[in-house]
């Protein structure tokens, strides 16, 4: 089906390069709660959202609604869509467009590490600043991106799935590549980041969620909050966005 050409050597020059970055990282100082210090997730929240992104709170819960349509060019945009673009060379597209959603999802404003960690599963994770939403590492019948949904991919990191749902998979030019950006917040309420935290190193002391407590650029006071991986997934010059269970308990994310 869909094919992905990357030359063997850049693949090789690939791995190697994100294999030598987890070294000699000195660990950020941590703590153990999962407070966020003097800063609410619900100013950060209304704060880092796109205007795009209707936003209302509700008791302990924020509810964010959007179209999940993205606000960057895509080749899954219709050609007469001003945002549409190429898709790139040696890669192909997806059956599917980029399709107006009715997103909603809803996530506490005290979010707490759940006793059971639930697995994350197909379909939204968590939604992107833009609306757009989040899904881990797995495609229809839970199997693990490979190479040929990879092609697919636009520069943004993204496809369409079935109902036109367009969705971040990795790491891509309008979130995150090599950097600290925040990404979004998953549906536990916990935020995502790019690789690095915001002293410019990568994380060493991630946990087994793909996460960690400390000081970030929103939160500077401590956070617990995801990072993207830092593994070249099956060096193709990307980085999984999320994949594994969540830290906390997740929430509903209705479309
Ligand atoms: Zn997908
Ligand atoms: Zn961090």
């Amino acid at each position: 089906m869909l094919k992905l050409k990357v030359p063997a050597l850049a693949l090789s020059c690939l791995m190697y390069t994100a294999c030598s970055k987890t070294d000699s990282v000195t660990p950020s100082t941590t703590t153990t709660t999962t407070t966020t210090g003097s800063t609410s997730i619900t100013s950060v929240v209304q704060a880092k959202y796109k205007t795009t992104v209707a936003f209302s709170t509700s008791g302990s819960s924020i509810t964010l609604k959007s179209d999940g349509t993205p606000d960057h060019p895509t080749p899954y945009y219709a050609t007469t869509n001003p945002l549409w673009e190429a898709q790139r060379t040696g890669y192909t597209l997806n059956p599917g467009t980029v399709g107006v959603q009715n997103y909603s999802m809803t996530i506490p404003t005290n979010p707490e590490a759940a006793a059971t960690k639930e697995a994350t599963a197909l379909g939204p994770i968590g939604m992107a600043l833009n609306g757009v939403a989040i899904y881990n590492d797995q495609e229809g019948g839970n199997k693990a991106l490979d190479t040929g949904v990879i092609g697919s991919f636009d520069r943004a990191g993204a496809h369409p799935g079935p109902g036109n749902t367009y969705h971040y998979h990795v790491t891509g030019d309008f979130t995150t590549k090599d950097d600290a950006n925040i990404v979004g917040f998953l549906r536990d309420g916990f935020p995502i980041y790019g690789r690095k935290d915001k002293d410019g190193t990568y994380p060493a002391n991630l946990d087994a969620y793909g996460g960690h407590t400390g000081s970030t650029t929103e939160f500077a006071s401590g956070i617990y909050h995801y990072h993207c991986s830092n593994v070249n997934y099956l060096s193709t010059g990307v980085y999984v966005l999320k994949s594994g269970s969540y830290y906390g308990t997740k929430g509903t994310f209705t479309f």
